[in-house]
């Protein structure tokens, strides 16, 4: 699943291919990641607008746009789901099965693909009101989520992936960032020392950044043909063995030893997700 540092990635990468491009043709697939918005409006609003910007904002992909009739400046709000990929390709090619929604740029098309619909491509920007602060932005105070922390009862990998605490932490970098501070993951938010809950600020901020920083330096394939599991980037069967090992240190490793100590990785379910984590390293 595509989480923050694959959506930053994703962003620097259609940023400069997108600006200044008109929609010249919408077509909708599947009007459900519309969220709402009638595909009527959604066609009103983006036929004939230009592309200006795209920015990221936790696992949101922010794309700002100008309307043809009048230039008033709007925002689109993208976001991958579960299995959602968004990428330009040749027009003369087939438009690929699972299309959610395509949009005609002239001599590419922007398309949105999504075999599970999770994804969104919304005019409907309510979401990002209730995200917390960017983590990896001066906004992420340290002092302050150590103080959201000590108000729950919730075990402290679940409290993490809560958006309103920060944005953008998902269920990979949730338990990495666990591993880095060497914090169990299922030890209740409240109980951590000043000191974990500082180590854990920091985790969160060096995994995503280091994530984003490798995705950034690699050769990527967004549409993903050669992937066998259909995501852009990162994803276990079609990556290739050693970046994959590299890249994450317990996430989806149960059974194989700990990077640190050689103890078996173990597996358990928190709040119906997988979490990978060390007991020996985690106590
Ligand atoms: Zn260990």
């Amino acid at each position: 699943m595509p989480e923050l540092p694959e959506v930053e990635v994703l962003a620097r990468h259609l940023r400069c291919r997108l600006r200044g491009k008109v929609i010249q043709k919408v077509v909708v697939c599947r009007n459900k990641v519309l969220a709402g918005i009638s595909e009527s409006t959604f066609k009103r609003w983006l036929g004939g607008s230009q592309f200006v910007g795209l920015s990221r904002r936790g696992k949101y992909l922010l794309f700002s746009l100008r309307r043809a009739r009048n230039g008033r400046p709007f925002q689109m709000l993208g976001h991958l789901g579960m299995t959602g990929r968004m990428y330009l390709a040749e027009p003369d090619k087939p438009r690929p099965r699972h299309t959610a929604v395509m949009l005609g740029l002239g001599r590419l098309n922007f398309i949105f693909e999504d075999t599970r619909y999770f994804g969104r491509l919304t005019l409907d920007t309510k979401p990002l009101k209730a995200l917390g602060p960017e983590p990896l932005a001066d906004d992420f105070c340290p002092h302050q989520f150590r103080a959201a922390l000590s108000r729950s009862r919730q075990a402290v990998k679940v409290k993490i992936m809560d958006q309103r605490l920060v944005a953008g932490v998902g269920n990979i970098y949730a338990s990495e960032a666990l591993f880095r501070a060497r914090i169990n993951p299922r030890k209740p938010a409240r109980c951590l020392t000043d000191l974990e809950a500082r180590r854990l600020w920091k985790a969160i901020r060096q995994v995503l950044a280091e994530a984003t920083e490798r995705g950034s330096t690699i050769p990527l394939d967004f549409a993903g043909e050669r992937n066998a599991d259909r995501l852009f980037y990162f994803g276990g069967a079609g990556a290739r063995a050693g970046s994959y090992k590299e890249r994450l240190r317990v996430y989806d490793r149960a059974g194989q030893p700990c990077l640190r100590c050689r103890s078996p990785i173990q597996r358990v379910v928190q709040a119906l997700r997988s979490t990978f984590y060390c007991p020996n390293c985690q106590r």
